[in-house]
């Protein structure tokens, strides 16, 4: 799927404009360099790159000498010294290649932008994926209760929802602003369908509750679902039919998506980083689907 709607302008400049983020600023240039996983094309979820792969050349950028094959395009730049790497399917810029450089038996250096990149960690196999925006509330909460589900692979909390630019949790807690704290989440859809994680998301919040969630009350805490696609929205309106057939009085907002800016390093998985358990958030099971 195309993800384009969510890029933050920097990362948009980059997939799409073909810029470069500055050397040794990447998430993904040493941090990640001994997990085992698969590297996705932030544009559109095709797997690109595997960790066995993955090498540190100290060049700045994350740097492999092997590609997930067919995956990745080679095109010579205008001026005929480098070769750009492009997602073969969404054609978002990755970087550039490199020969000869005697890094690595391969002889290989795909030479990647962190931000061209999102890390699915303990999965080596996976060669797509699809994703989904959700605002249910505390987005720790949100987050840990998404994280116990099979099929879903990744999330990221951040704020959605505002044409603000690089909004922090400060801004977004002033209620000042139409942001609302979210979950980017990818799932792999031979596990999980689009559907069950809607039937998932409406389990795991009040979403009859207008003003915030619990005892957290705000804009910034309102129930939501941004789509990406007609269908995505088509799909999630029948899922509020089918509760509203059930007699709840469903406060969740449909949107299309949004930049979509990461939260602070601190509320990433949040709960599983401190030790804790969620409490502003529980599962009840309205839906027999799994
Ligand atoms: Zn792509």
């Amino acid at each position: 799927m195309i993800k384009t709607l969510s890029l933050t302008p920097r990362e948009h400049d980059i997939l799409i404009n073909k810029a470069t983020e500055r050397p040794n600023t990447g998430k993904f240039n040493l941090s990640s360099s001994d997990k085992i996983g698969t590297y996705l094309c932030r544009q559109c979820g095709l797997a690109l790159f595997r960790s066995d792969d993955k090498f540190t050349s100290s060049c700045g950028w994350p740097s492999f000498d092997g590609e997930i094959a067919n995956n990745v395009k080679k095109v010579l730049d205008k001026d005929k010294v480098r070769t750009e790497i492009l997602c073969a399917r969404c054609d978002g810029h990755l970087g550039h290649i490199f020969y000869g450089e005697q890094y690595t038996a391969k002889n290989t250096r795909y030479c990647v932008n962190s931000l061209s990149l999102d890390f699915i960690s303990n999965n080596a196999e996976l060669l797509d994926s699809e994703e989904i925006i959700l605002a249910a509330g505390c987005f720790w909460g949100v987050q840990a209760l998404l994280n116990q589900q099979q099929g879903v692979i990744y999330t990221q909390v951040g704020y959605i929802g505002d044409d603000r630019l690089d909004p922090d949790y400060n801004i977004v807690c002033s209620g000042k602003t139409t942001f609302v704290e979210a979950v980017r989440v990818i799932y792999d859809p031979q596990i999980i369908s689009y559907t069950d994680v809607i039937k998932l998301f409406f389990e795991i919040h009040d979403f009859c509750q207008t003003d915030g969630q619990g005892p957290d009350k705000g804009s910034q805490y309102l129930s939501k679902i941004f789509y990406y696609t007609h269908e995505q929205k088509t799909l999630a309106y029948e899922v509020i039919k089918l509760l509203e057939a059930k007699y709840y009085k469903v406060s969740t907002v449909l949107h299309p998506v949004s930049s979509f800016w990461p939260a602070e390093e601190y509320h990433q998985d949040y709960y599983a980083q401190n030790g804790k358990q969620p409490y502003c958030h529980s599962r009840k099971m309205i839906f027999n689907y799994f």
